[in-house]
């Protein structure tokens, strides 16, 4: 049977589930559907749509050094899809399971019909080490603890090893129409704010295999303890790769595995490694099982939180103008670069939700269309854990003092100087805190308050009593 894959987040061809039982089959007809309706206010983001165009070109040329190609289409998946089985006269489709409500709810609908119309459907897994309902507690039931999570997860051991790319294809040889990728819009044209992010990046399987072992050759080592400090470059920079697909999270588990095994990864930093990916999969976990927290806060006693309206508080966030080192050479990083460190993420995200009292929903939908590696689950999760509202959440009288978080993690000021040049040549002693600085060395740093540099937005021991005492009246009306 002519049997279509539809690529969707696995742009891939090695350790595709899919695929592989699709080119078993016979003729083979690949699609990709830019589907931004069914997705509506959960479409990719503009910085995440120059990575797709970028991975759909590597896609596109993997593709076709195995003799076939990429039928692209634009719309609803049902309409693209029946319109390809129409034209092709396929029997069957595939596709690798994705676990965001909106696309279940999509896939479940798409199966039914496809079925409907004697059209077999099959979808795989691809996506996690292990999928949403394949780890539940001894009472059966879903997580909203990562740690006995994890452990269940190591103690199933090894998910299967990753497949190779599909061996003797044939593809389907009818003159197919498809879309061009460059009519999609997907890239910026003026002004090309992408410039800086294309030089950071190299979308696609290749790219992303060659990033994984440039990890695992030398930094991994440092992962444990590195992983936390901004200018080490101590982390896999996989985020996005990962989330398009184009290497899969069992790769990865594998890949690190046989490092361990081999000693070039020492045995602490590969765990470590692998339980950030556990977070991955928990935070997928828990969206399949709580569809609602795209939006609602997982705590419901978040729901009366007194989140303020403050237009120009979230607009000098967004640009790096708060005055808090450490969180705008972040938010300038995010902007310039399309990713940002997790420990700084934590603390600008902090930052916003308590110093700010700014909704986290409000900064969930700035991450989403400026990182590249921008991923429901994973950003859902991130913003509820920051806020104290998620599963397993920080707490919320928890709050990250930006300060201290910049002398801890930060304490060469390498991070906050590559960023945020204009408080260079300022001492370490400082940077952090520049409004400390005595008048004479602020002058000679070229550092003037409120003019080359803005004064802190708010005042943080102010604001941490101002975000405790909100905190503490929703405690109270539980
Ligand atoms: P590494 O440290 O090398 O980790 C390897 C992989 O594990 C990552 O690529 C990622 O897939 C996963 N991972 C690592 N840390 C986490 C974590 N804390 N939670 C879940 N998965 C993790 N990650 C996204 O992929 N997309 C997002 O949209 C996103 N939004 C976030 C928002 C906030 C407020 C916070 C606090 C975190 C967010 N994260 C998000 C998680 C994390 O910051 C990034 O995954 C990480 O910084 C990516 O860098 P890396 O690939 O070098 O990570």
């Amino acid at each position: 049977t002519t049997t279509i894959h539809w690529f969707r987040r696995d742009l891939r061809l090695r350790d595709n589930p899919a695929l592989t039982d699709a080119a078993a089959q016979g003729p083979l007809v690949c699609l990709f559907v830019l589907d931004d309706e069914d997705a509506g206010s959960n479409a990719t983001g503009a910085a995440s749509r120059w990575w797709l165009h970028q991975s759909l070109v590597a896609l596109i040329k993997d593709l076709e050094e195995l003799g076939g190609k990429l039928i692209l289409r634009r719309g609803k998946a049902a309409e693209a899809i029946s319109g390809v089985t129409a034209e092709t006269g396929a029997g069957r489709v595939v596709w690798n399971r994705l676990y965001e409500p909106w696309s279940v709810k999509r896939d479940k609908e798409l199966k039914a019909a496809l079925n409907d119309d004697g059209i077999a459907a099959e979808s795989f897994a691809a996506d996690m080490i292990r999928e949403p309902w394949e780890v539940e507690t001894k009472a059966g039931k879903p997580f909203s603890v990562f740690s006995p999570y994890w452990r269940v997860v190591q103690a199933q051991g090894d998910p299967s090893p990753p497949l190779p790319v599909p061996e003797k294809v044939t593809f389907h040889d009818g003159d197919i129409p498809s879309d061009l990728l460059d009519d999609w819009g997907l890239q910026p044209t003026k002004p090309n704010w992408a410039a800086e992010i294309a030089a950071e990046w190299t979308p696609g399987a290749t790219g992303a295999a060659q990033r994984m072992a440039e990890f695992l050759s030398g930094p991994a080592n440092d992962y444990k303890d590195g992983r936390n400090f901004p200018a080490m470059g101590a982390t896999s920079c996989m985020s996005a790769h990962l989330h398009f697909g184009e290497v899969g999270p069992r790769q990865l588990w594998h890949a690190t595995r046989s490092a361990m095994e081999s000693g070039s990864v020492n045995d602490a930093a590969g765990w470590a490694f692998l339980r950030e990916l556990g977070w991955r999969d928990f935070n997928r976990h828990l969206l399949f099982y709580n569809p609602d927290t795209v939006t609602e806060n997982f705590r419901d006693n978040f729901d009366a939180f007194p989140w303020r309206d403050d237009e120009r508080a979230f607009t000098a966030w967004t640009k790096g103008e708060t005055g808090y080192p450490l969180v705008d050479a972040g938010m300038r990083e995010l902007w310039r670069t399309g990713i940002m460190h997790n420990r700084v993420r934590m603390v600008v995200a902090s930052f916003l939700v308590k110093h700010l009292m700014i909704d986290w929903r409000q900064g969930e939908a700035w991450f989403r269309d400026t990182l590249v590696d921008a991923d429901l689950a994973n950003n859902v999760g991130g913003w509820q854990w920051t806020a104290g509202c998620g599963a397993d959440a920080a707490p919320y009288f928890r709050i990250f003092n930006p300060v201290a978080q910049g002398e801890r993690f930060d304490p060469k000021g390498e991070y906050v100087r590559k960023w945020v040049p204009e408080l260079g040549a300022l001492p370490n002693k400082f940077l952090h805190k520049p409004w400390e600085a005595p008048d004479d060395v602020r002058a000679d740093a070229g550092v003037a308050l409120g003019k080359t540099y803005p004064a802190p937005i708010v005042d943080h021991p102010a604001a941490r009593k101002r975000a405790l005492a909100a905190f503490g009246a929703i405690k109270n009306s539980e």
